[in-house]
């Protein structure tokens, strides 16, 4: 006997409920990872999204030996490949954690059913977030679309689990099917070797994010209300590509920041902090939980009333422009610029170009949404199209379609000294410094009468 527990979107042994409970049994285990680009309506991964997932399996990989458990890497269709790993480790029981994307669900429940008319026995657990999606409604059953409410009634639910403990080695060595290497599946840039920022910037893998854990609550969480908004300071967690590739868990993240929100006597800043901190993870939460009842928000407008919304043809040298960094306005270029080289951008500056994409220049909220999702290192399937939905007007709870971010007015008020745009524009105000691709002005004006065809249709 050998239990299976297939790693997907929550690559760490710590707090990981499929693998404790895969322990428990007592039997040697197996554990695989797939990557999976065949089946139907799975997303393939972006670019940098690939790189992370070379490193955070070699972490994987070295967390998993010292426990006794091989690591399988195999590729295809979930439904074909697991069922057969599950013979080659001769299991007799497979465990997993939920993964809560439409096409993902519906790859799951039909490798459920199968595999348990073969005979196996198969457990789900939840581990990537701290509420079931089915689990928060409103008085009338009803998915939330406000997040206000959303986030009142998560803090008046049960308070969500404590991690459990480290799990220990397990009972004997299992018979291991074979594994194909990290290097067959080409994750890694080769020529341009673009990832160099990315190496610099980031330690991927479950020990990474844990250390950024333990900086943010030492060092960086009193800052945090006061600073969160200014790109020029280093104040935010950076835990996103960690918390979207399971390498640490939220339920993790929730009991050690209230542990030091109890340690902050009353009334002390810590506590405030703390709260401001949780309902950043509550907007996650409420992304996941919007996209679990929605269809493919990356392709469709929450609000169908949008679909009306009819976007210009589309100009590629603007868009090329903006994806380069090359627009003319410098926080906008800042932030693209940083994207490239680093994999991330900050919050703020994130929405700053994506209203400059979606209204400024009157790109369709969907191609901003696809560079964003091949270059960013937490492109998340639910996080980053309704942010970008909710910048563009046509998201859950979205700004109104009259918000319109100044550029401008936004560095002067959260990079008033300049530093985070000649940080990553360093020929800000020389004449190598391109001409604003727009007016500001003039293309604000566009969209809103733009806009204003959808809200009062002709
Ligand atoms: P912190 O301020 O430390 O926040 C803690 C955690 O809360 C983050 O790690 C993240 O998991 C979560 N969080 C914070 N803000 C948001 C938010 N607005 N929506 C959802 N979760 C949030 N975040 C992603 O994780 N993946 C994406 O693909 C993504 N795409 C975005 C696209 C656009 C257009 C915009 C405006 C925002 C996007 N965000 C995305 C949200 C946010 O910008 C990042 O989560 C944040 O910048 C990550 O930095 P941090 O970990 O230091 O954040």
């Amino acid at each position: 006997r050998t239990a299976l527990v297939w790693f997907r979107d929550d690559l760490r042994v710590g707090d990981n409920p499929a693998l404790t409970a895969a322990i428990a049994r007592g039997t040697p285990v197996v554990a695989v990872y797939l990557l999976d680009e065949e089946s139907p309506d799975v997303r393939p991964l972006g670019g940098a999204s690939r790189w992370w997932l070379h490193q955070s399996l070699q972490s994987l990989r070295a967390s998993l030996d010292a426990l006794g458990i091989p690591l399988v890497l195999r590729r295809g269709a979930a439904g074909a490949v697991i069922p057969l790993v599950a013979t080659e480790a001769a299991a007799d029981a497979v465990f997993w954690n939920r993964r809560y994307g439409r096409a993902e669900r519906t790859v799951d429940a039909a490798l459920k059913l199968g595999l348990r008319e073969a005979g196996l026995h198969v457990q789900s657990h939840a581990a990537s977030l701290l509420y079931e999606p089915w689990t928060l409604t409103t008085g009338a059953g009803q998915p939330y679309s406000v997040f206000t409410p959303f986030w009142r009634r998560a803090l008046a639910m049960p308070e969500p689990r404590r991690p459990l403990p480290a799990p220990a080695g397990t009972a004997g060595t299992a018979q291991s099917p074979q594994s194909e290497t990290l290097e067959d599946w080409g994750l890694q840039p080769s020529a341009p070797d673009w990832a160099g920022g990315l190496r610099a910037a980031w330690q991927p893998g479950e020990q990474g994010a844990l250390d950024l854990l333990a900086e943010f609550l030492g060092e960086k969480l009193p800052l945090y209300p006061e600073q969160r908004d200014e790109p020029a300071e280093d104040v935010t967690s950076r835990l996103s590509p960690a918390l979207r590739w399971g390498e640490i868990s939220p339920f993790t993240v929730w009991h050690e920041t209230m542990r030091v929100r109890a340690a902050a006597a009353s009334g002390h800043p810590g506590a405030e902090a703390a709260s401001a901190f949780l309902r950043q993870l509550g907007w996650r939460e409420f992304a996941a939980h919007v996209s679990f009842h929605a269809a493919d928000l990356h392709r469709v407008n929450w609000r169908r009333e949008f679909d009306a919304f009819e976007w210009p043809p589309l100009d590629p040298r603007a868009l090329t422009a903006w994806q380069r960094g090359l627009t003319g306005v410098p926080l906008v270029d800042a932030g693209m610029r940083e994207l490239w080289a680093t994999g991330t951008m900050h919050n703020r500056v994130r929405m700053v170009v994506a209203s400059y994409l979606s209204k400024n220049l009157l790109i369709d909220w969907r191609q901003g949404e696809e560079w964003f999702w091949q270059t960013l290192v937490d492109a998340d399937a639910a996080s980053n199209p309704f942010n970008w939905q909710w910048v563009a007007g046509s998201g859950a709870d979205a700004a109104p379609y009259f918000r319109i971010f100044n550029p401008v007015l936004q560095q002067q008020k959260f990079d008033p000294h300049g530093s985070y745009v000649r940080r990553h524009v360093p020929e800000w105000g020389t004449p190598d410094y391109p001409e604003p691709l727009v007016d500001l002005g003039e293309s604000r004006r566009a969209a809103l009468a733009a806009y204003e065809r959808v809200r009062r249709p002709a």
